[in-house]
């Protein structure tokens, strides 16, 4: 079983008028250890409650995440069991995200409780600096001493003070200028490989994603589309979402690719379109694709996608090869 494995997580808020939103609509998503997974969409399609329900800071309303065999359940924060001090959350502004009254080393020692009170031994002050590439020096100094991009490496020395087994980061770098965006990704790209940890990396940067992730996984309006490794879902996207996020659609000669336009907005999660929820953007529906909902399905190995014309077309090739 995988390190964090989350089955048909549902997380829903109270609306409007008595409305309920679904922001979580049934995902699924597994992260390994070692491994790095993005989790990508336009904002507005749930990344964000899905992040915050994996490490238990919104309840889920349905569904089971299981973290190290464990399953984790959405209890105060005081009440967690040991599992689940060792997956911690980096969030995308490290401007709010530090107490600024606070120490650079009271906050990383804070950070090093959760992992003291299940028993464990924190990583040290020092040694949380030096792993993020700051001197151990800076303890003693305020968060608004330091730069955007230094500040996030604080947030997660904190968050390395518990020692995770993997790390949840809300588009980490989305707040920080652009040297510091791929500073802060090679950083969470070493500390993974280095510690061995799970990192699911919420992004909308696409640039990024393509440069750091083993897994790319593309969430739509609360559904899980297309998900497989990066190098495959980028050489060869199956759904028409990922293929109009990527930029690019199949030229219908069958030479390359052509830019893709992406009309109109995400809609409102609290009214859904029927069958499938992408159909009224997509410039490959068909008459089914409003009324049946497509389920994801394993269509190559490694490689799951939820779209009724991309299972028929991948039917086809198989059909086309024997
Ligand atoms: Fe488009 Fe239909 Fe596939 Fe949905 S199921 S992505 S509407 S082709
Ligand atoms: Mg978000």
């Amino acid at each position: 079983m995988s390190l964090l494995s989350i089955r048909n997580l549902e997380v829903s808020y109270a609306g409007h008028a008595g409305t309920t939103v679904r922001a979580v609509a049934g995902a699924d998503i597994d992260v390994e250890a070692g491994q790095i997974v993005a989790l990508v969409g336009e904002s507005g399609c749930g990344k964000s409650s899905l992040g915050k329900a994996a490490v238990g800071l919104v309840p889920a309303s349905g569904g089971t995440i299981t973290f190290a065999g464990a399953p984790l359940t959405p209890l105060r924060r005081g009440a967690r069991p040991k599992a689940e001090r060792k997956l911690q959350m980096v969030f995308q502004d490290p401007f709010s995200s530090l107490n600024p009254r606070r120490r650079v080393g009271e906050l990383i020692a804070e950070g090093g409780q959760v992992a003291t009170e299940a028993g464990d031994t924190a990583m040290s002050v020092g040694e949380c600096l030096e792993r993020v590439g700051l001197s151990a020096a800076f303890a003693d100094r305020y968060p608004h001493q330091f730069s955007g991009g230094q500040r996030q490496r604080i947030a997660i020395a904190r968050a390395l003070a518990a020692r995770p087994r993997c790390i949840v980061a809300d588009e980490p770098i989305s707040a920080l200028d652009a040297s510091a965006q791929a500073a802060i990704a090679n950083l969470l790209v070493t500390l993974v490989r280095e510690l061995d940890m799970g990192l699911l990396f919420i992004s909308h940067d696409l640039a990024i994603v393509r440069t750091i992730a083993d897994v790319t996984t593309v969430m739509y309006l609360g559904k899980i589309v297309e998900s497989g490794p990066s190098a495959s879902v980028w050489r060869d996207p199956l759904h028409p979402y990922t293929r109009s996020l990527i930029g690019a659609i199949p030229r219908p000669d069958g030479l390359g690719m052509l830019p893709a336009d992406l009309p109109g907005d995400v809609p409102n999660p609290a009214r859904p379109p029927a069958g499938c929820r992408f159909h009224p953007r997509c410039p490959t529906a068909i008459a089914e694709c409003r009324t049946v909902e497509p389920l994801r399905e394993r269509l190559r190995p490694e490689r799951s996608v939820a779209c009724h014309v991309a299972a028929a077309m991948e039917q086809r090739v198989r059909a086309d090869a024997y």
